[in-house]
């Protein structure tokens, strides 16, 4: 069930949780900014495992703190702290499904603070960073890492954390559709769902609800999205803004489900969203169909990700932004 290729990692890494715990040390636990649902189901789980455990636990994620209304559900997620709110040198600091310090934005200087600092992620792109690592890229999501460590620290997997993992795990796979989906992802799935919970319920809210506002902005973006066939594989790109979608009465969360439409135009290879913040900036993502690594293009552009989702910030103007991407892609 998802069990890590870095067997010593991971004893290493349990191994600082049992102890934190059994001293009833205090631990901060922070998901990567604008957290999804395997940063968050991760963050939640592994919190409420230690808490069983003994340890005193303080679950946060990086500003702007303000939960996304398509996870505010899941259990647990009404004991998360604001970053102000953690204390600046904590026992441990625990950093899950973030990429890189960057991710963590403020909470970056935890990973120097704290007495020892944990990295679990299953990132390509990772470059290996905090005191004590797990690290898996082969992992399907961040959850089923924490799945081992809360078996390691013999916590069992009930109903509440069994639904913080599924929504990591479906969000991750794309509901078992990407390829990172393997037979053990299955079997960790069985297991989760063996616990009795409402897995068509958590779908449902993960994937198949927004407000009816959705579907404006979404004809609206759709109907910019531009191809270019000449670039690499082939581009299919749009963009929108935060701003944009506050104009149909959304929250800017909203912008992430819209390349997973984006990237059905079979012509591209890779999709592009350009999603403008409140800051000026671009938070860009991309996915591939398979014949370009998007993980490089996103490093090469300041940011980081999967071989087949990645993203990165940019700072230039729209126009530019795309630019820069295109040079990007004609390099292979
Ligand atoms: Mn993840």
């Amino acid at each position: 069930m998802g069990a890590p290729t870095t067997e010593h990692a991971t004893r290493s890494v349990g191994a600082v949780l049992a102890e934190a715990a059994e001293a009833r040390a205090t631990v901060v636990l922070s998901g990567h900014v604008q957290p999804d649902a395997d940063a968050l189901g991760s963050t939640l789980a592994l919190a409420e495992g230690l808490r069983r455990r003994g340890a005193r636990v303080l679950p946060t994620f990086p500003a702007p703190f303000t939960l996304p209304a398509s996870l505010g559900w899941l259990p647990g997620a009404e004991g998360l702290v604001p970053p102000s709110s953690v204390p600046s040198s904590p026992d441990v600091f625990v950093s899950l499904d973030a990429a890189s310090p960057g991710r963590l934005g403020e909470l970056a200087v935890l990973l120097d603070r704290a007495g020892t600092s944990v990295v679990v992620d299953h990132h390509a792109s990772n470059p290996g960073f905090g005191g004590v690592q797990l690290v898996d890229p082969g992992a399907p999501a961040t959850v089923a890492l924490v799945a081992g460590l809360l078996d390691d620290l013999g916590v069992l997997v009930d109903q509440q954390l069994a639904t913080c993992l599924y929504a990591g795990l479906a969000a991750d796979t794309g509901s078992f559709r990407f390829g990172n989906t393997r037979p053990d992802t299955h079997e960790f799935a069985a297991r989760l769902l063996a616990t009795g919970i409402d897995h068509a319920a958590i779908s449902r809210r993960l994937f198949d609800t927004a407000p009816f506002g959705w579907l404006g902005l979404l004809s609206v973006v759709t109907g910019r999205a531009a191809l270019e066939p000449g670039v690499g594989r082939g581009l299919v790109w749009t963009w929108s803004s935060t701003a944009e979608a506050a104009e149909h009465g959304l929250p800017g969360e909203q912008l992430e489900a819209l390349v997973d439409v984006i990237r059905s135009a079979q012509e591209a290879d890779v999709a592009c969203v350009l999603k403008g913040q409140d800051d000026g900036s671009w938070s860009v993502s991309l996915r591939s169909r398979g014949g370009t690594d998007v993980a490089r293009v996103a490093i090469a552009l300041g940011g980081g990700g999967h071989t087949l989702a990645a993203g990165y910030t940019s700072h230039l103007d729209r126009e530019g932004t795309v630019a820069a991407l295109r040079d990007q892609l004609a390099l292979g």
